[in-house]
Formats: structure tokens, sequence, C-alpha cells
């Protein structure tokens, strides 16, 4: 089974928090909006996008099956 990463942007304030954790798959634009560059969790980001969910002070990021 595969896994995704959900933002709920009514809870994201983007802090940027999780780009600070790993700017590949998050990323704040210059209005600060952010975006999700790729929703996939894989090997290589695992690890960073679930501390992410972790550190999100807003609780805004979910892993979620698909
Ligand atoms: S860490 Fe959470 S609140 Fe901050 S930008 Fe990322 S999703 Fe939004």
């Amino acid at each position: 089974m595969t896994q995704k990463i959900e933002v709920d942007f009514g809870l994201c304030e983007s802090n940027g928090v999780c780009m600070g954790i790993i700017p590949e798959v998050f990323d704040l634009d210059d209005d600060d909006y952010l975006h999700v560059l790729t929703d996939h969790v894989t090997p290589d980001n695992e690890q960073q996008v679930r501390e992410s969910v972790r550190q999100c002070p807003r609780q805004a990021i979910a892993i979620v099956d698909e």
C-alpha cells in the first residue's frame, strides 16, 4: 500500500516549519501559500515527512493510505 501527504490548508498558518525540514516536499511561495511539491511518501522522504507531521505546530499535515 502506498501513502500520500495531505495538508489541511484551513489549519496551516504558513510558518514554514515543514519547509525547513524537507523543502523538496513543502514550499512556501512569495505570498506565503504552501505548496506540496509531491504528495507521495517514498522511502527517501518518509523520515522527514513524518518529522514534519510531528513538528507542524498546527497539526495540519497527515499521512494517509491511498
Ligand atoms: S508546518 Fe504546518 S502550519 Fe507550518 S507551513 Fe507546514 S503545514 Fe503549514
